[in-house]
């Protein structure tokens, strides 16, 4: 996954816009995990295109498409994937101990 400030300098050589809120909006810190990943699924883009687009107009809309392939593309979905098995398997050593 890229770093906030890896996709803003790809915003900017792409835009030369930074697109820093809509960037948080997909990394920000105060965001729970499943809040981000809910934002990244691709299932969910058809939900929250037409939202993104009024939040942060159409340039904005295009990025947050850029921001998904980029994150996708450096093995995103794999480490979400690796970290939601952990807490799967967390919560089966959980209910044996219980
Ligand atoms: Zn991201």
């Amino acid at each position: 996954m890229g770093t906030i400030e890896e996709h803003i300098g790809s915003s900017i050589r792409r835009t030369g816009n930074s697109h820093r809120a809509l960037h948080e909006w997909l990394d920000g810190k105060d965001l729970s995990y499943g809040e981000m990943l809910s934002r990244h699924a691709p299932s969910n883009v058809q939900k929250f295109l037409p939202l993104v687009r009024k939040k942060f107009g159409k340039e904005g809309a295009g990025e947050y498409l850029r921001h998904l392939h980029e994150d996708y593309e450096h093995g995103f979905l794999l480490r979400a994937v690796m970290k939601m098995e952990k807490l799967w398997l967390w919560c089966l050593h959980d209910k044996i101990i219980i």
